[in-house]
């Protein structure tokens, strides 16, 4: 069987210190895994003139999936391709407790659901301007009484939720919901009292795909209602859709609940393509200390591993984490520990391999 072939792209400011060790791992654990590393960013652009160069797109649409460090600069068209070129609509933030992360609730055990954010649309088109720019338009707001360009100068974003791309991504969450043999619950949630025509859209296109599924128990909440349950009670979650804008936020409030955004991994999942990262920013703060947790970054690496088909090297990874955590004794500043970047893969990368020697 051939190898598989993953893009590695390691991101800015601390996200190497995460990503070069964990793609050290997996390139340890002998996966029939090819990592490369297209060639992108400043160095690109000094070898070949272009940030994101024709031969560095090549190789993400070569290879089987990208794992890739968060970006804040030189990589971001990376992103772009990943999300729109590669039409990656469904990303997957699971928010799973692990025994020994440092949640702040009373009772952590068990809360186990998925968020799922549709990655490609609503407020993130970066359709923004100038207000007077629509002043031809007419729009009337019938919330304000007014013209939208009687109320001065300012700025404009456009939100869009399209039926095609509601469709597959509440279409996504019900799939999911029958394979993670959990409760077997989608909830929806988006404001679609305010925003009747758009999250309204959203909403009504959910109901009809319910009915498509009748081993699927369905529940809608607007989402300042769903923030309230979320955090009283996480234990009846199973898997949540929402549109963009909302799974950004509710994701990291998610990743709070069970210890923080450290632990908090994500993949972004299309008809044919998938990339994983975590949910997680570049840290910016910490870069350069040694410091950043690298949970969200491994657990990230799991998910790869499992859209790959090798479940058991997720399995094993995923355990040592676990035994990570059970163990206490080399966690980050995070977590309420006093363990650096390297000293959290040295523990983990023992646990790991006993696991292997007892498989
Ligand atoms: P983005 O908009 O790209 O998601 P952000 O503005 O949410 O980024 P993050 O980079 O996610 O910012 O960081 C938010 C805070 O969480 C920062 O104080 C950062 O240091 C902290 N943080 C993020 N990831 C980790 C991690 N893996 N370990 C420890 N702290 C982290």
């Amino acid at each position: 069987m051939s190898n598989k072939q993953v893009a590695v792209f390691y991101g800015d400011d601390a996200s190497p210190e995460v990503m070069q060790p964990t793609v050290d791992l997996l390139r340890s654990m002998n996966l029939g895994i090819d990592f490369i590393e297209p060639l992108v960013g400043q160095a690109a652009k000094e070898a070949t003139g272009t940030l994101f160069p024709d031969a560095a797109k090549a190789q993400i649409d070569a290879a089987d999936a990208t794992f890739f460090g968060s970006t804040s600069g030189d990589s971001t068209p990376v992103l772009f391709y990943l999300r729109w070129g590669k039409q990656t609509f469904a990303n997957v933030r699971p928010c799973t407790y692990v025994p020994g992360f440092n949640s702040p609730m009373a009772n952590p055990t068990g809360i186990d659901f998925a968020i799922i954010r549709e990655n490609l649309e609503d407020l993130y088109l970066g359709l923004e301007g100038d207000t007077q720019d629509l002043a031809g338009l007419n729009l009337y707001s019938r919330h304000a009484r007014a013209n939208l360009s009687d109320l001065g100068p300012g700025k404009y974003a456009i939100k869009a939720i399209t039926e095609q791309g509601s469709q597959r991504v509440i279409r996504y969450a019900f799939e999911l919901a029958r394979q993670r043999s959990k409760q077997k619950k989608v909830t929806v949630t988006c404001k679609y009292n305010m925003l009747a025509v758009t999250d309204g859209l959203f909403l009504e296109l959910a109901k009809q795909i319910a009915q498509e599924y009748p081993d699927i128990a369905f529940e809608h909440f607007i989402i300042d209602d769903f923030l309230c349950r979320m955090i009283t009670d996480p234990h009846a979650l199973d898997v949540v859709v929402m549109p963009n804008l909302y799974g950004d936020i509710m994701s990291d409030g998610a990743a709070g609940l069970i210890g923080g955004l450290g632990l908090a991994p994500s993949g972004c999942y299309g008809e044919d393509y998938a990339y994983f990262e975590s949910a997680h920013g570049t840290a910016p703060d910490i870069a350069g200390k040694n410091i950043i947790n690298p949970t969200a970054t491994v657990l990230s690496a799991a998910m790869l591993l499992e859209y790959l088909g090798k479940d058991e090297a997720a399995r094993l990874l995923k355990g040592a984490i676990g035994a990570v955590y059970a163990n206490q004794e080399h966690l980050t500043a995070d977590q309420g520990g006093r363990a650096s970047t390297s000293e959290f893969f040295n523990a983990l990368r023992a646990k790991l391999q006993g696991a292997l020697a007892n498989n």
